[in-house]
This record gives structure tokens, sequence and C-alpha cells, in this order.
């Protein structure tokens, strides 16, 4: 049996932080083995905020590093960059031409930025239409992401419905998959972790900066010997995360029997992350002396992409009538 093609990707944009990792990327590691995965760096969207040349060339390798060190294993995974496959742009004014204004005036990061007065690109604007591109290019099935994500998807679903009405069945409406538990990671101030919060901890941050990290993840003045509520802390669902099911009873005994303070609470907490993600900080410390190994990733990612995505685009130059034989 042919495997379902899962497609999703993660912005160069700065530090890839546990939300991302449990939100969504470890869904991707996860789901290698039984689907053909497909993971791309979205370097085009990137430049909406990122626009200083060395900064987006060194993002874009972070990412890629961080990607190949959480685990994607390039002979199962096709790991690519957008720009690598330009044909992406070309899909996206295609789509734009049958997008409403009032259906992008809806998107939340345009609505976000909006309600703070802030400069609007057209990119930033445009973004969703862009996505939609990045998606179904590939005639994917399964698109794994946040919560954050989820509207998204839906105007990726009404642009297919739109272009496949107006010109023949051509693409495939994709489905979100969003796993309830983690779809949206709280960080330690108890709001969604974002980088635009600034209260993220990043995968690959040192021992000791996670040590900070979780020291600054505010409590209460309980007393010590009084009865907790695990689910009411912010450092606990952000533990849960690491925990396997025993170590889990035993974080939650910390906090339902009293007697520990928070700080040895912390200290527990730190060293469960810190354990946890000691294997892939190494492996990112390997690949840093390996960009060759990278580029090459990237390289032959870039290809097999292409070849898919200029197929599929061939096709839509036929439909709408830009082919004249
Ligand atoms: P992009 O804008 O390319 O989606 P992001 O860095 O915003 O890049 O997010 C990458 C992935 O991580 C997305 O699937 C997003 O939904 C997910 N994500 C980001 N923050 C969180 C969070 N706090 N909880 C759960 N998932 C998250």
């Amino acid at each position: 049996m042919t495997q379902q093609r899962m497609l999703s990707g993660i912005k160069p944009t700065g530090d890839m932080h546990i939300g991302n990792y449990f939100g969504a990327l470890k869904q991707w590691v996860d789901m290698q083995d039984d689907y053909d995965t497909f993971i791309f760096i979205p370097d085009y969207h990137a430049l909406i905020s990122v626009q200083d040349k060395e900064k987006m060339e060194r993002l874009i390798m972070d990412v890629a590093i961080n990607l190949l060190a959480i685990g994607l294993d390039p002979e199962k995974v096709t790991l690519y960059k957008q720009s690598d496959v330009p044909c992406h742009t070309e899909a996206c004014w295609i789509f734009n031409c049958l997008t409403t204004m009032p259906q992008l005036m809806r998107g939340h990061a345009f609505k976000d930025n909006e309600a703070k007065n802030k400069d609007v690109s057209v990119g930033l604007f445009d973004y969703p239409v862009l996505q939609a591109a990045d998606i179904v290019l590939y005639d994917a099935q399964l698109v794994p992401v946040g919560e954050d994500q989820r509207q998204h998807i839906e105007m990726t679903r009404e642009i297919v419905r739109k272009f496949n009405n107006t010109f023949g069945d051509t693409f495939i409406e994709p489905q979100a998959v969003i796993k309830e538990e983690v779809g949206t990671i709280i960080g330690s101030d108890g709001q969604k972790m974002s980088k635009s919060y600034g209260n993220t901890l990043p995968v690959f941050a040192s021992e000791t900066e996670t040590e900070k990290y979780i020291k600054s993840v505010p409590m209460d003045s309980k007393d010590i010997s009084e009865v907790k509520n695990p689910d009411e802390y912010p450092l606990y669902s952000i533990a849960k995360l690491f925990c396997n099911e025993a170590q889990d009873t035993e974080l939650r005994a910390m906090f339902e029997q009293g007697g520990v303070g928070y700080g040895d609470i912390k200290k527990h907490v730190t060293s469960l992350i810190n354990d946890y993600l000691r294997p892939m900080r190494a492996r990112r410390t390997e690949l840093e002396n390996d960009l060759d190994l990278v580029k090459n990733i990237l390289k032959k990612g870039a290809e097999k992409a292409s070849n898919i995505a200029n197929a599929k685009m061939k096709e839509v130059r036929e439909k709408v009538g830009f082919e004249i034989k």
C-alpha cells in the first residue's frame, strides 16, 4: 500500500522552543516511519520578518541542523528549503487571483498585527495563500501542526475548493493533524509559548539556561506542607511533557503530598528536562561540525521536492490556460 503523504514546516526565525517541539515537531519524528514525510524550511515566509542576508543564512542552517538533531532521518524524510522550489511563489500568485481580501482579513496573524497598529506588509497579509501553495503542490494529505495553525489549514482547504471548482479537480484538501493534549503548549507565564511573548524555553538552550528558565517560573506563596493541585501550575504543565508515566506519578506526588519545597521541585524538573534533551543537544553539536552534510541533505531534498512540485505546477499551468499547444 502506498503511504499517505504528510507535510509541515517551521520558519527559520529564531530559537526552536519546546512549544514547537511538543506541539508539532515531535509528531513529525514519530510519523516519519509510517508516512511519506516532507518537511520544509519556509524561508520565503521568514523574509516577512528577517531582512538581513547573514541572519537569514544563519537561521536557515540553524533550523536545518535542529530538525536533524531532534531525530528527523534524511533517509526517510524529504527535507528542503522553500526558496529552492520557486514554483511555490508561482502557485501563490495563481491562488491570489482566486482569494478575496475579506477572506485574508480573517487571518489571525493579520488581525493580531492590525490590532497592535503594526505595519502589515503585503507578505504578512498574503501568508496563508503562500502556505496553501506550500502544501497542495505536493498533494499532502496530512499536515501535523499546533493549534495556532488550524485556521491556516482551513484557508488552504477553501483555496483548494475554489481552484477545483473553477478549473477542475487538481488539488487534494489537506487535513490538519493537531494533537489535542499538546495543541497549545504554555510558557513560564501561563500564556501560549511563543517567540513574540518572550516566554520560550529553547530546545537547544544550555543546561544552565534551562535551570534559569525553570527558576523563573512563578509559583505561589502556599506553605511547604500544604497539599497542592499540580494542574494549577505552569511548572507542572511544562514538566509533564518530559515525563514518562512513572516520572509523572512521582512529580504529581511532590505537589499532592506536600512537604517538598518549590526549590526542590524545580531542581527535580530541571534534571528531568536536561536528561530528556541531552542526546538531541549532543547531536546538534556534532552536526554543527559537519555543515557540508547538512547542505547536501537540503540539496537532495530540494531535487526531490522540485520534481514533484514542478510536475504539479505544469498541470496547473495547463488547467488555467497558460500552456498553448
Ligand atoms: P510557523 O510560523 O512556520 O508555523 P512557528 O515557529 O510559529 O513556525 O511554529 C512551528 C510549529 O510549531 C507550528 O506547527 C506551530 O503550530 C507549532 N507551535 C508553535 N508554538 C506552539 C505552542 N506554544 N504550542 C503548540 N504548538 C506550537
